[in-house]
């Protein structure tokens, strides 16, 4: 369903330029969802940013659901780190945004915000400001803006590294139930090894620039109940830390 193929990305900068991916490829298919995982630097965002049609490559072709990606999709779901959310807007505000465009009109928007308030449990917060949210309110907003759209494929970009752990463990299951009930497809970047493992089906593990892939994991029992506690998840999470610190030793040479 996505695909690059041969993509490079060279960001230049007066006389210098930096290359951070040559001829890489990959394919997510229709309902995955792709764990990204990296050292720090190493063009986890550019790739989210090529995907979403922000940051079109120097070379090379990327499609979804193939068709050329040469500007942001309605249907693709973009969601920062800081979420991006507009602060003189409420709640509702945020989420109405994306609405504007699909010209629905007020009774269905209307419809359409309440029940993704009461599926992502902020109803109570719908005229608020996000400075009065909490941080995983705030991150639920962000993705009632993003579904408000009907999205197909949500990119996602360290969405939950600023919240405390039991609410990262609250908005993971709040993720896993989403992207089933929505029929996503979904790519996350993270730099927590334990959350790649428990939402990844597929882990990939990319080296430092540019940016290769330095193994795959596949990780089928990613969203099933219980598997947080099993023996598999933990012996997954010794495989991508086997294979992230073979990267991180590699560029500490490389740094020497
Ligand atoms: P990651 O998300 O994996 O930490 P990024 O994708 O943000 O990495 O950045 C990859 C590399 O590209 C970094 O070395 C960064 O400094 C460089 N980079 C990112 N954005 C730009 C830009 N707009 N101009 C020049 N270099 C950039
Ligand atoms: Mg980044």
């Amino acid at each position: 369903m996505v695909s690059c193929r041969n993509c490079d990305i060279v960001y230049t900068q007066r006389n210098s330029s930096v290359t951070v991916y040559e001829k890489f490829s990959l394919e997510v298919d229709t309902g995955e969802c792709l764990a990204l995982i990296g050292p720090s630097g190493c063009g986890k965002s550019t790739l989210l940013s090529m995907l979403a049609g922000l940051r079109p490559p120097t070379r090379g072709m990327v499609q979804i659901n193939g068709r050329n990606v040469t500007a942001p999709r309605l249907e693709t779901g973009f969601i920062l780190q800081e979420y991006g959310l507009f602060p003189w807007l409420t709640v509702e505000g945020n989420i109405r945004l994306g609405l504007k465009i699909r010209g629905l009109d007020r009774r269905q928007e209307e419809c359409r915000i309440d029940d993704l308030l009461e599926e992502l449990d902020i109803r109570a917060t719908k005229k608020r400001y996000p400075n009065q949210l909490s941080g995983g309110q705030r991150q639920r907003v962000a993705l009632a803006r993003v579904l408000v759209l009907n999205p197909d494929l949500i990119l996602m970009d360290e969405p939950f590294s600023s919240l405390d752990a039991l609410t990262r463990e609250s908005m993971q299951r709040l993720l896993l139930d989403i992207q089933k009930n929505h029929r996503l497809t979904t790519i996350l970047v993270t730099h927590s090894i334990d959350e790649a493992v428990l939402l990844g089906t597929r882990i990939l593990v990319l080296t430092s620039m540019p940016a290769r892939i330095a193994g795959e994991i596949s990780n089928p029992l990613a969203g099933t109940s219980g598997y947080r506690a099993s023996e598999e998840f933990f012996l997954q999470t010794k495989r991508v830390r086997t294979l992230l610190s073979q990267q991180l030793v590699a560029q500490s040479m490389i740094d020497c």
